[in-house]
């Protein structure tokens, strides 16, 4: 496993910023419409390793299908930051999009394939 971190990132107008720890063992290649749509590829955080340190204001919600995932926004650039959920047991987790941590490349990130179009 790989050790935890603490990256910091944001949308790309920078208005909405987030520090958060992770340590990136799990990013999902997802095949479900809005993943593929917008290439986004999530790690699933606790509520407590996640903060949002600027641009909560500037948020907007997106709901989908079963609302059961709510995406949050940038209103200003349009950037799916991260979205929050609740695991099958209830708890609340966050959904960050791995592509708004600084720096990030992609390229260097393993993914786990999800089948998210047939669930
Ligand atoms: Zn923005």
């Amino acid at each position: 496993m790989p050790d935890s971190k603490t990256y910091t990132g944001g949308c790309h107008c920078g208005l909405v910023r987030f520090e958060c720890t992770t340590d990136l063992a799990m990013i999902t290649a997802c095949n479900c419409s809005i993943c593929t749509k917008k290439g986004l590829h999530f790690a699933f955080l606790s509520p407590k390793s996640f903060q949002l340190r600027a641009g909560e204001d500037n948020l907007k919600e997106y709901l989908f299908n079963k609302h059961a995932i709510r995406h949050q926004l940038c209103v200003d650039c349009g950037v799916d930051v991260f979205a929050r959920g609740n695991k099958p047991d209830g708890s609340e987790v966050v959904a960050l999009n791995v592509s708004c941590i600084d720096g990030v490349e992609l390229a260097k990130l393993s993914m786990t394939p999800i089948d998210g179009r047939n669930r």
